[in-house]
Formats: structure tokens, sequence, C-alpha cells
């Protein structure tokens, strides 16, 4: 079985006891590698070395233009590595193939667009109200950065981080999920070999308490970067409030894909259907609540149960697969949970709901699920339930739909269809979510700013402004 290391100072060697822990592939419901289990020490080592990167190695006296120089070239690598990449993703997670292909090319984009960005971080010079002096400002690293990642896209939940934070002049430890370890160990020895130095950024894999704890802990790490679900999240913002660090935290989500009656159904329709399934439902901005206008209830019920039951499901790595397995085995268990939860509820099934069988694997597969008649008060539409499940509220007024839309504890997403454009700059400002996609959904860029508001987490990641989460501005007084 394949072995990985972790990956301090440039060096790929086992954690400090030796041990390992397996992680495994979705789609066989089997073991496919060994992962070195971190433990503290092992975190000690990574900050040390972190911290000596950027402060006395050449990531601290390069300038900003070779560090974006860096970056460019890490663009090209991971265009060139891109398959490579998407491969250890989908053994690891299950996401498509076809899909992952995609991601990993695209998120060249953002070390370009932060490789570019790093020499144009500048401060000002400020005329103060104080005679005899010369006043500026410096914008400066803020530190070391802990990176702590989930299982369900891990190099773009990392990438969103690590390119501002590089183009900031930070070096990085990075703990990547437990379950998918084997993409961020790819990943940065090809960071290394496109020329990022040595301990600029550093992998310690294990498991939350044993790893990640002690990273957020760590005094030299001044600014936490996490993206997982508000349980964690919660659990570091205190850690970070400890140690008065810098924390973001990207979380759960909740999403309300509202379709109103004088939409484009179809439209509306394949957008509810990729909103909610494209990744097993195993997204942060899944659009997880369809909140549809009474007038067209059925019709779109209809629609979407007519297009989602012919969603292919199997291997990951076929290209006539729609629909691919849950990543975790807890998670498989969560979800089929969830869905007696909701039958319990008085919910009423309207497509799937089990295990989807017939793959020829082991596999953790779930159907496409959509259930109609839900509560908006329900555990089904309160609760992130992370897989391929689909409630769907009736609403009569638009009063009514930003009412139920809003009444949940997340915000991170939300769709709005219709082809009324007042209604939809007023649906756009009513809604409390940190994105709203009209006639669209899921669509993300890195020069657009992407975070929730409410329990969904705390700052923005990508575009120009996620840069200011890596620097600290200093004042500086000349007596002249
Ligand atoms: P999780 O919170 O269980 O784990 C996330 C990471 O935190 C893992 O690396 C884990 O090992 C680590 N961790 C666990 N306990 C820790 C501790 N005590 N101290 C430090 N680190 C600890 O989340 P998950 O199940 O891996 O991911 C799914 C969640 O992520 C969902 O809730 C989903 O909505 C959320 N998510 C949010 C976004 C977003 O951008 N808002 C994107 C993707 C996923």
């Amino acid at each position: 079985m394949q072995k990985y290391l972790l990956h301090i100072g440039g060096q790929q060697r086992p954690s400090a006891d030796e041990t390992y822990f397996e992680t495994d592939n979705p789609f066989t419901g089997r073991p496919w590698a060994q992962i070195a289990r971190g433990q503290a020490e092992d975190v000690e080592d990574a900050v040390q070395v972190a911290h000596r990167a950027m402060t006395t190695g050449s990531w601290a006296t390069m300038s900003p233009s070779a560090r974006g120089l860096i970056l460019q070239r890490v663009a090209d690598a991971l265009e060139e590595n891109a398959e490579l990449l998407a491969r250890t993703e989908v053994r690891d997670n299950g996401k498509l193939y076809s899909e992952m292909l995609g991601q990993c090319r695209y998120l060249a984009q953002w070390y370009r667009y932060y490789g570019g960005l790093a020499d144009k971080i500048d401060g000002r010079v400020v005329p103060v109200d104080k005679p005899g002096y010369f006043t500026y400002t410096r914008r400066e690293p803020i530190g070391v950065v802990g990176i702590v990642t989930p299982w369900n896209s891990p190099l773009l939940l990392l990438t969103w981080k690590l390119a501002p934070a590089l183009a900031a002049g930070c070096s990085v430890v990075v703990k990547p999920s437990e379950y998918t370890s084997a993409s961020t160990l790819e990943f940065v020895r090809i960071l290394e070999q496109a020329g990022l130095p040595a301990g600029v950024v550093n992998v310690v894999t294990g498991f939350g308490p044993d790893v990640g704890g002690p990273l957020v802990d760590h005094p030299l790490v001044r600014k936490v970067g996490f993206t997982g679900s508000d349980a964690t999240g919660r659990h570091i913002g205190a850690a970070a409030a400890r140690g008065l660090k810098r924390v973001s935290l990207e979380l759960g989500g909740k999403s309300p894909n509202i379709v109103f009656a004088d939409a484009d159904l179809d439209a509306a329709v394949n957008g509810a259907v990729s909103g909610i399934f494209a990744a097993s439902g195993q997204t942060c901005i899944a659009g997880s609540r369809l909140l549809v206008q009474r007038s067209v209830h059925d019709e779109v019920v209809a629609k979407l149960v007519a297009l989602a039951s012919t969603a292919r499901i199997g291997d990951p790595m076929s290209p006539d697969t729609q629909v691919g397995p849950i990543t975790t085995r807890d998670q498989h268990k969560k979800v089929l949970e969830y869905i007696d939860i909701a039958t319990a509820e008085g919910a009423q099934l309207a497509l799937g709901g089990g295990v989807a069988t017939g793959t020829g694997t082991d596999g953790w597969f779930v159907q496409p699920t959509v259930f109609t008649g839900v509560s908006n008060q329900s555990r089904l539409a309160q609760e992130e339930v992370f897989g391929p499940v689909l409630a769907v509220i009736p609403f009569d007024t638009e009063d009514e739909a930003i009412a139920i839309a809003n009444d949940s504890k997340y915000g991170l997403g939300a769709g709005v269809w219709t082809t009324d454009l007042p209604r939809a700059f007023r649906m756009a400002e009513a809604i409390e979510s940190g994105t709203v996609w009209v006639n669209t959904y899921r669509a993300v860029s890195f020069m657009l700013p992407f975070g929730g508001v409410k329990d969904s987490g705390i700052g923005r990641e990508n575009g120009a402004e996620a840069i200011d989460e890596y620097l600290e501005t200093k004042s500086v007084w000349i007596n002249i």
C-alpha cells in the first residue's frame, strides 16, 4: 500500500512516533494508502521551520516580484500536474474525475492572480496632523499561517488560503483532513519543484486534536485559516481568541435556492439539480433547500424528479458518471440517518431515499433524494446534511420566500430564479448570505469574495481583499 509521509522543511519524514493511519477510497470502501499520523512534536517542528523560513530564510529577503514569479510558476506546474492531482483527489474523496480535472486546472488562476498582486502590496504616506514628522504605513506579512482544511474539496479550499498567504510573504503549516491528506502532500512537492523554497509550506497530517489543536494553539502561528464544520469552527475560533490571533472561518450552509413562478423553469430545475447533487451534495454551498412558488410547485417537482432520476451513479473515474460516492463511511451513515429523520418528520419522499446499489463495489453511495412538503422548522430544513438530499418547501409571496430563506442559522449562499429584474435586485439585498446567485448557482471565481454570514463563518476568501487577511499594517513616525 502506498505510504505518505509528513512534509517539513522540504523533507518527507515519518511522524515523531512513526505511526500511520489508513485512508479509504470511497468508491471501493477499502483503504488505498497509509498516512503518517502527526503529533504535537511534529507541529512544533513544522511551525519552527516555517517561522525560520519567513524570518531568516530566502523567503524573508525575496523581493515581492520574485515571490509573485514563483506563484506564476506554481500555476504552470499545477496545470502540468492537474491529471495526477485530480486522480489523487478522486481516489481519496470520490468526486468525479472530470470535475476534479477542471477544478485542478482552474486553481492555477488563483496562483496567477495572487502572484500578480504580490508586488502591489504597498503602504501610504500619511500627512498627519502634527508638524515635523514624516509618517507612513508598511504592510507586512502577518507571520506563520496555520491552515486547517476539510475533506470535501482539499486542494480548492487549501488554495483559497495558500495563494494569498504566499503572495503576502507568509509561511504556512497545513493540516489537511485526515480523510483526504494525499493530494495536499502531492501538491507541496509540486510547489517546491516549481521553485518555492523548502520550509515555506509544510504539511503535518493527522487528526484534529493531535495536529489541528496544537497548530491553532501555537504562539508563533499568527493567523488561522479554517474551513470545516461549524462545530469545529467554534472550537477553533475560541482557541484563536485565547491566543489573540487572527482567524477566518468558512463553515457550513443550508442554502436556499428560490424558484419564482416567472422563472425559466427548465433552467431553474437544472440549477437545482446541480446545486444539490453535484459532488453528491457534499459542498458547503449545496442548494439544499429548494423554495418553490406554489403555483409552479408541482410542475417544478415533476421536472426535478424526472431529471434527477436519470443521474448515472457509479465509478467517479468514468466520464459517464454523474453522481459519485459519499466521501467517508461516517458521512454515508449520517446522510442515511437524515433520510430516516426526514421520513419520521412527515416529509414526503419524491425520489431516492436509500443506498444506491448496482455500482459493483462496496463504495458509499446514496441515491439522489428529494423530499417534498418539508417544513422549514424541521431538522431536514435547518441542519446541514452534507449529502444528496433536497428539501422542497413551497411559498406564496416574495416576502414569505425571504422570511423562509433567512430563517436559518446559516448564511453562505442563495439562488434566485426569476425573470423579474427589480425582484432580482430586491432579493439580492434582502437575503442574508455571503453570496447570492441570480439565474445561476455554484459559480465561484478567484476575483470575487466568498464567505458566510451568521453561523456560516467569519472573513472572506478570494478577491483582492483576501490578501488583507494575511497582512499586518505597521505605522512609522520619523521625526524630521
Ligand atoms: P470538520 O470540522 O470535521 O474538520 C475540518 C478540519 O478540522 C479537519 O482537518 C479536522 O481534522 C480538523 N479538526 C477537527 N477537530 C479539530 C480541533 N479540535 N482542532 C483543530 N482542528 C480540528 O469538517 P469536515 O467534516 O472535514 O468538512 C465538512 C464541513 O466543512 C461541512 O460542514 C461543510 O459545510 C464545511 N465546508 C465549508 C466550506 C466553506 O467555504 N464555507 C467549504 C467546504 C466545506
